[in-house]
């Protein structure tokens, strides 16, 4: 047995698509494209490629991305005078804080000051809220996207997540909890799990989804994995060019030549989980405008 690739690329595109669809429609009744404003506050050269991947996804499906920095030593209330003017500007529908921001500042406390109607990355206190209790709100990114993926699964049955047992390793606010969430929401049997879990191999081998958002390259290995069960993995993880040889110096929290023969379905790392992370982005920024502006 082999697994079946899941292709977030392919599926990423396909949302990409619809929400180009929807930019267009959307500033034919408005009068103006979709906008979402990126702040990043430093240089740090990851964050600086993710905000740049942002941007040029916004143009490409015909939003208006507007593409604000601060240096490395700006202040919280710095910081904050900026969110308050994106807050307020009109043709802005959604306002993202590039995490992790210096440590001076606190990026969770931060975060809370984007209004929640524009909240496209869905972490602020509100809408982490509304998803708690199951109420419509802007949902945080990249679980979405993850929940997409299982829903494009082949050979399932819409619903097939329902009382299914799925392990999620990881409990940060920016996936892990949000990803438990959306699992409940879908009737799934939630197991979340993390660094004081003990028998970590044991509770995964139980899932029939696993779900790894640990941040620890290639932890999850065969002995974690039940045969058949669908496996999507969310870890980035750069390898040094000594540990790369090589390949490519990308990969997952999964160890994928070792768990792809067992699963049923596995997302590779790069072009799983990634690519459907900036899509879902692109649809919450239309979400957010088509509410701002009334427009259902
Ligand atoms: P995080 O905030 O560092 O959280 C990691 C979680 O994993 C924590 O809950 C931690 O437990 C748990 N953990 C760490 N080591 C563990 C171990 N040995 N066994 C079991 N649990 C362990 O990370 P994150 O922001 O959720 O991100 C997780 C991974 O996903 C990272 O690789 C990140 O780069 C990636 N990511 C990718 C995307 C994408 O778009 N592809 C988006 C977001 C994140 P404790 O709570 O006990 O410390």
């Amino acid at each position: 047995m082999s697994a079946t690739i899941i292709d977030g690329k392919a599926l990423a595109a396909r949302v990409r698509a619809q929400v180009a669809e929807g930019a267009r429609a959307f500033a034919e009744r408005a009068g103006r494209p979709p906008g979402l404003a990126t702040v990043l506050v430093g240089a740090d050269p990851a964050s600086a490629v993710y905000v740049g991947g942002k941007q040029r996804a916004c143009t490409e499906v015909g939003m208006a991305p507007l593409d604000r920095r601060l240096p490395a030593d700006a202040t919280f209330a710095q910081v904050a005078e900026l969110l308050g003017a994106l807050n307020a500007a009109e043709e802005v529908d959604g306002v993202l804080l590039q995490l992790p921001v210096p440590a001076h500042l606190d990026g969770p406390e931060l975060t809370a000051l984007i209004d929640p109607a524009k909240d496209v990355d869905g972490l602020t206190p509100v809408n982490a809220g509304l998803l708690a209790l199951g109420r419509p709100g802007l949902r945080p990114c990249t679980p979405v996207g993850v929940m997409e993926l299982l829903a494009s699964v082949e050979g399932r049955e819409p619903g097939w997540l329902e009382g299914a047992e799925a392990v999620v390793v990881g409990r940060s606010n920016l996936f892990g909890k949000p990803a438990a969430q959306l699992l409940l929401a879908a009737n799934a049997t939630v197991t979340v799990c993390h660094s004081r879990t003990r028998e970590l191999a044991g509770v995964c081998a139980r899932a029939d989804v696993l779900i790894a958002a640990l941040g620890r390259a290639r932890a999850i290995g065969r002995e974690h994995v039940k045969p058949g069960a669908v496996v999507i993995d969310v870890g980035v993880n750069r390898l040094t060019p000594e540990e790369a040889g090589n390949k490519s110096g990308l990969v997952g929290d999964v160890d994928f030549a070792a768990v792809a023969p067992v699963a049923g379905a596995i997302t590779p790392v790069p072009g799983g989980v990634g690519p459907m992370t900036i899509a879902e982005l692109l649809r919450n920024t239309l979400t957010a405008a088509r509410r701002r502006a009334g427009i259902e």
